[in-house]
């Protein structure tokens, strides 16, 4: 404490460089203060500093904190309690960010994050600050303040002081949660809506619950179900079972949107989201199509064979896919990395991709159509290799033939109409001819060449960027990966661009196939937190499914990979 206040006092009125001296460990009455990276200058992205508290300190033992289903819960609102308190602190004083504590942006889910990480031995909370100046003038006095009343005032009021309440109810939801999601696998379901929750959002752009009158979910007794949660008890809700099901009705009637909650059912969600006794098989993933991704030696033969161009689609490569082979290629991929359940909105799907019907077969034949359509593959997906679907479609009734189950949402409540499809399908014969060539084959796993990631930018080293969940920069590569529907968060985007940093540096050895990437990092994040798996000494990163890795290099336009 004494050496940061003497180094603040010495280095008072100097050039902004002079805050370098800062950067060390020193020891405070309840915690450590490290100060991991100075900033350049008071407009570059802020310093940062990691506070850690020993575990005794924080008189947490009677919410069980360190219980895997619950930890995770209780740092989520240890850092919404501190982002609270962070809120009524100062602001600037100075130039640029001066005199600025800030956090990583808190979404709706509960996720494991570096900013605040809690083991048997300490809390590690990971903030940045605004290290202030005039100018580029330093301001110690100031960042006196910072140091020695506001940081102390922040641990006690956010962290210290929290209330234990408040903690318990978020470490309760989430020990729900992943109670909830290990029932709905071993239950043999690949989703679960409970009764009551609120599907809706505000907006397009704010994930908060819809607040004007939502229409409460409600569980159709076909799909009604029972799970016994440790806290919130019995509850009842919809079990979406595994194989091919559909969500039809009217426009705007609410299908994507509850196809979407089953999409973001892989995440915990904070008390009061509405979706938080939601809970998804961590193997589910959206699907869509994504004209013009590059894809790199994809086998997508099952739905795309005999191309014009003469283009080989057992190992299909191209900078610029169209919309069928784009979304082909993404169910090819996400099967060779482990998905169990495909989610598929025909919003966003390549029409011709996903069906066929009768009139159309007369007109082009098969011999002339490259595509399988997906619905003559949806059953052998789920008979032969154990990948259900759900799909939301309101256009073509094609797709009855192939579906265990059928639910009409109407006016937002959801019916079961399985019984009456059946009736429907023999009243009205599709007349369909199912367009099948050879056997659907498990995909054969890719290993990415090491000298087909490279991170390096010219002569200026490896260089990572990130721009929200839309754009990681990788070395002079530009991933796109807004189409990744199930990363949702900024320091998801991060996380993921540290690890295919990792992927570069060492796990990519051109015998490792991608699934293994991805399987390397779970391992990890088994027995190890978060940070283990980033770059050190960041605040602002935040976990994902590391299948989600897979996903992302499959979007680098330089991978190269080799068949096994
Ligand atoms: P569809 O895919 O059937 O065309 P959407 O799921 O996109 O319909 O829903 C249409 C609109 O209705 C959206 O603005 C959505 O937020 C809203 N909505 C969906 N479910 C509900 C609900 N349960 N209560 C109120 N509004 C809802
Ligand atoms: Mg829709």
């Amino acid at each position: 404490m004494d050496s940061l206040r003497k180094t603040l006092r010495r280095i008072d009125g100097r050039g902004y460089r002079a805050y370098r001296d800062l950067q060390g460990t020193f020891t405070f009455t309840d915690y450590s203060l490290s100060v991991l990276h100075v900033q350049g200058d008071p407009f570059a992205a802020p310093s940062r500093v990691e506070v850690r508290i020993p575990f005794d300190w924080l008189d947490l033992n009677s919410i069980d904190p360190l219980h895997p289903d619950r930890r995770v819960g209780v740092e989520d609102a240890l850092l919404r309690a501190l982002a609270g308190a962070l809120d009524q602190t100062g602001g600037r004083r100075g130039s640029g960010r001066s005199g600025q504590w800030s956090l990583v942006r808190l979404g709706q889910e509960m996720l494991p994050r570096t900013a605040c990480e809690l083991s048997a031995e300490a809390l590690t909370v990971r903030l940045n600050c605004g290290l202030p100046a005039s100018g580029r003038t330093v301001l110690g006095r100031q960042a006196e303040a910072m140091f020695f009343e506001e940081l102390p005032w922040l641990v006690t009021e956010g962290l210290l002081d929290s209330d234990l309440e408040t903690l318990r109810r978020h470490a309760d939801a989430h020990q729900d949660q992943e109670v909830l999601r290990r029932a709905v696998a071993e239950r043999g379901w690949v989703a679960f809506v409970a009764d009551a929750s609120c599907l809706p959002r505000r907006s397009g752009v704010d994930d908060r619950p819809f607040d004007r009158g939502a229409v409460p979910f409600l569980a159709p007794a076909e799909l009604a179900q029972t799970v016994a949660l440790p806290n919130a008890g019995p509850i009842r809700g919809a079990a979406f079972d595994r194989g091919v099901t559909l969500i039809c009705g009217g426009g705007y009637h609410g299908k994507s949107t509850l196809l979407r909650t089953v999409e973001r059912g892989i995440y915990n969600h904070v008390p009061g989201d509405g979706r938080e006794l939601c809970a998804t098989v961590e193997g589910a993933v959206h699907v869509r199509a994504e004209d013009g991704r590059a894809v790199r030696g994809v086998d997508i033969s099952a739905f795309i064979s005999a191309l014009p161009d003469g283009r080989d689609t057992t190992r299909f490569t191209t900078d610029n896919a169209s919309g069928s082979t784009s979304q082909a290629a993404n169910i090819v991929e996400a099967v060779e990395l482990g998905a169990t359940a495909l989610l598929i909105d025909e919003d966003t799907s390549a029409t011709n991709f996903m069906v066929r019907d009768r009139r159309m077969q007369e007109l082009v034949q098969t011999a002339d159509e490259p595509i399988t359509p997906f619905i003559d593959r949806a059953r052998e997906l789920h008979d032969r290799l154990g990948v259900s679907s759900i799909l939301a479609v309101g256009g073509s009734g094609d797709t009855f033939d192939v579906a265990d189950r059928v639910i009409v949402m109407r006016r937002y409540v959801a019916e079961v109409a399985t019984d009456r499809v059946r009736a429907i399908c023999d009243a009205f014969p599709s007349n369909r001819l199912t367009e099948h060539r050879a056997p659907l084959q498990p995909p054969d796993p890719r290993r990415p060449r090491p000298d087909s990631l490279d991170a390096r930018a010219g002569n200026r080293g490896e260089r990572v960027r990130t721009h929200r969940t839309d754009v990681i920069t990788f070395g002079e590569h530009e991933i796109d990966i807004s189409a990744l529907a199930q990363c949702v968060d900024p320091g998801q985007a991060r996380t993921l661009g540290d690890w295919l940093l990792w992927c570069s540096r060492q796990l990519v050895d051109g015998e490792r196939p991608m699934a293994e990437l991805c399987a390397l990092i779970a391992l990890k994040l088994r027995t190890q937190p978060l940070s283990s798996t980033c770059a050190a000494g960041f605040g602002d990163r935040v976990g994902c499914r590391p299948i989600e890795l897979g996903f992302a290099l499959n979007r680098l336009r330089s991978l190269e990979v080799d068949p096994r």
